[in-house]
Parts: C-alpha cells; sequence; structure tokens
C-alpha cells in the first residue's frame, strides 16, 4: 500500500527531536508559550528572508487576516487564478472582496499574467497569485504589473515554502502572503497552523492585531478581525520539523525528476515544468493524462493512493453561489481539471516505489491511448 500523502515515515524518523521539542515547552511558565511561539515565527522569517513572520491558526486565517490588513474597500475586485484549491477564493470571499477569476498559462497550471491585465478594473484592490503545488509564477513581472495599477499583491504560498524565482522566496515579493502548515502540507504541523509573512512593518503590526479580534490595545477594536492563533506545541514542533525543509525539499525534486525521466518513454503523460531548478518544491507532483478517472481506480485497485487536485474550478464551486464573482476566462484551466491527477512525492518514497508507481501507470495510459 502506498498511501498518497502519509507523514508516518517522516515522524518515525523524527520521533525522539519531536518529543523533546513537546517536552521543552514549560507548562508550568506562562511565558513559554509566548515564547514558542516568537521563536518559531522568527526562524520563519529567517528562512524565508521576510521582514515579519506572524503565526496564525490556519492558512486560511493567514490569507484572511493578510488580505484584512490592506484595507481596501468592502467588496472591492481581487484578481486570482479559477484553477487552484478552495480556500483562496473562501478567503477573499470571507475578508470581504470579490474574487474575479482567470484563466491558466499556457502549458502551465498557475495564473496567467496576461488575463490578469486584461481582468483589472477601476475596482480592483488586490492580485493574489497561488504558487500551486510549489511551483513559483513569475513575480517580478506580476509584482510589475501590480505596481504600474498601484494594486497590492497578497501571495498564497501554501503550497511553495522553500521556492525561489531569482534567488528570492516566494511569500517576500507581495505586500503580505499567507502560509499553511495544515497535516497535509510540506512543512506540516499536527493539526493546523499558518502565518503571514510581510516585509511591510505596518502591515505586520496589522496582522498581529487582526489574529486577536483587531484589538488595538485597551479593548479598542480598530479592525474586524480573527481570534487566531498557532497553537505553541505545534509552534515547538514546526521549530523542529523547520531545519529539515530544505532537505525534503531536495528529495522532493528528485522524486519529481525521476518520475519525470520515467514518463519521457511514454508519449502520452504530461508532466510538470519549472522555469527554474528552484522555483518548484513539488509539494505536489501533479500530471495530465487521457482517461484520468480510469487511471486513479486503476492505481486504486494496486494499492496505489493518488488525488484529484482539483476538479472544479473556483467559479464553479456550489458554496459561492449568491456570492458576487466573476469569472473572466477559463478555457485552459477547464482542460486542466479534466486532466489532472497528483501522484505521491513525499521524501520518504523509496526508489523502488516511485519506479512501481511510473510502471503502473504507463501501462494503463499506453493501453487507453
Ligand atoms: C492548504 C491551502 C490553503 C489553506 O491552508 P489551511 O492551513 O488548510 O487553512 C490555502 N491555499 C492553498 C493553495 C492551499 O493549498
Amino acid at each position: 500500500m502506498i498511501p498518497f500523502h502519509s507523514n508516518s515515515r517522516q515522524h518515525d524518523a523524527l520521533a525522539a527531536e519531536l518529543a523533546q521539542a513537546i517536552g521543552s515547552v514549560d507548562l508550568a511558565d506562562d511565558t513559554a508559550f509566548a515564547r514558542s511561539v516568537e521563536t518559531f515565527e522568527g526562524l520563519l522569517a529567517d528562512y524565508s528572508q521576510a521582514g515579519s513572520a506572524v503565526a496564525v491558526a490556519s492558512g486560511t486565517d493567514a490569507l484572511i487576516i493578510a488580505l484584512r490588513a490592506l484595507d481596501a474597500p468592502a467588496g472591492a475586485e481581487v484578481i486570482t487564478c479559477d484553477f487552484g484549491f478552495y480556500a483562496t477564493a473562501a478567503s477573499i470571499i470571507m475578508a470581504g472582496f470579490t474574487p474575479v477569476f482567470v484563466d491558466v498559462e499556457p502549458g502551465r497550471m498557475v495564473m496567467d499574467l496576461d488575463a490578469v491585465r486584461d481582468a483589472i478594473t477601476p475596482n480592483t484592490a488586490a492580485i493574489v497569485p497561488v504558487h500551486l503545488f510549489g511551483e513559483a509564477i513569475d513575480m517580478p513581472a506580476l509584482r510589475q504589473l501590480a505596481d504600474q495599477h498601484s494594486l497590492a499583491v497578497v501571495e498564497d504560498v501554501a503550497q511553495a515554502l522553500g521556492a525561489r524565482t531569482g534567488g528570492k522566496h516566494v511569500g517576500t515579493f507581495g505586500t503580505a502572503s499567507g502560509i499553511s502548515f495544515n497535516w497535509s502540507k510540506h512543512l506540516s504541523s499536527f493539526s493546523n497552523g499558518g502565518a503571514v509573512l510581510t516585509n511591510d512593518p505596518e502591515i505586520a503590526a496589522r496582522a498581529r492585531s487582526l489574529r486577536g479580534h483587531g484589538n488595538a490595545g485597551g479593548f479598542r477594536h480598530t479592525r474586524m478581525g480573527l481570534n487566531s492563533r498557532l497553537n505553541p506545541f505545534e509552534a515547538a514542533l514546526l521549530s523542529t520539523k523547520l531545519p529539515h525543509l530544505d532537505t525534503w525539499i531536495t528529495r522532493r525534486r528528485e522524486i519529481a525528476a525521476r518520475y519525470t525521466k520515467n514518463f519521457a518513454s511514454c508519449g502520452h503523460v504530461v508532466t510538470p515544468t519549472a522555469t527554474e531548478p528552484e522555483a518548484h518544491v513539488y509539494h505536489k507532483y501533479t500530471i495530465q493524462v487521457p482517461d484520468r478517472d480510469g487511471l486513479r481506480k486503476r492505481l486504486a485497485d494496486q494499492a496505489i493512493g493518488t488525488l484529484v487536485c482539483y476538479p472544479v474550478l473556483l467559479h464553479d464551486q456550489p458554496a459561492f453561489e449568491g456570492h458576487a464573482l466573476r469569472a473572466h476566462s477559463f478555457t485552459r484551466a477547464a482542460d486542466v481539471a479534466a486532466g489532472v491527477i497528483s501522484i505521491p512525492v513525499y521524501p520518504e518514497l523509496t526508489d523502488g516505489e516511485v519506479d512501481a508507481i511510473s510502471e503502473a501507470i504507463i501501462a494503463y495510459v499506453d493501453s487507453v491511448a
């Protein structure tokens, strides 16, 4: 059995370190809890070379807080990609804005900057680029476009912590960014966790206030915030895991390269591409194949777990019915959503497992193509 995602091999290897991290939070010291969170915030800011990290309870909260910290007018338009995870769009709506969805770039699964340019109106306040599956968007180009139109940029880095473009970490190009440490992410907590990154001290101060109900001191609440704090035990565990992240990313890249080499012999698997080697951390390894649903079933019969990320375009999510939104163009995104399947890529997979998964996929795809 090869599950689609599992942390058990990672946690088994780090069991002693993780137990020590939990034990190091002194239950009898009230200040130990805040310190544990502050220590993690410092390590995270150092790792990603960001001015500040503000830890919160989840990646979704991080995006809502980053968006509210912009102080943009209620109902303003926020442009993001139509192909992606529900939480990005939900955060835009929960922050009080109107999502505008655009297509993916030709041949890639990330937001098309030409489509973003076409979607800008006088009501646009911000762009939310998503570094989907761990692949960095061309942030210098996006930043230039945003600056030309005086728009804020909130990066969704939930799947891409550690990815760099032009030597600079994603999450540090925008006005602010949101990271997730949920169970399935490549830097995972045991339940939920998230953080806002920013180089702007004013945005950092607002994010700190917003995670505590927008309290400006003395129970005077100046913005509608959330009650969203990172659990101090999760912070201690994350501080222990963070120094391993680059080793894990290196192994993810090795596995991705092995898959891509294996699939090169078969003409029917579209493999992910990275514009620069350091621009992709392979949070997910997502391919496009003919008869995706048939392949998924065949792999399940062979005890290989997969996930379809993501079958439903965001403008079409039933939960958003009745909410103001705009779908600008989505032809390529619809084709991508119909053909994608994500396969196991966690760093503890063996080369033998990667080859067995590749062979099972090639055998099925060759038989139906
Ligand atoms: C996981 C994820 C989120 C939300 O993070 P949570 O910690 O689960 O709330 C947001 N955006 C993307 C792209 C994600 O993958």
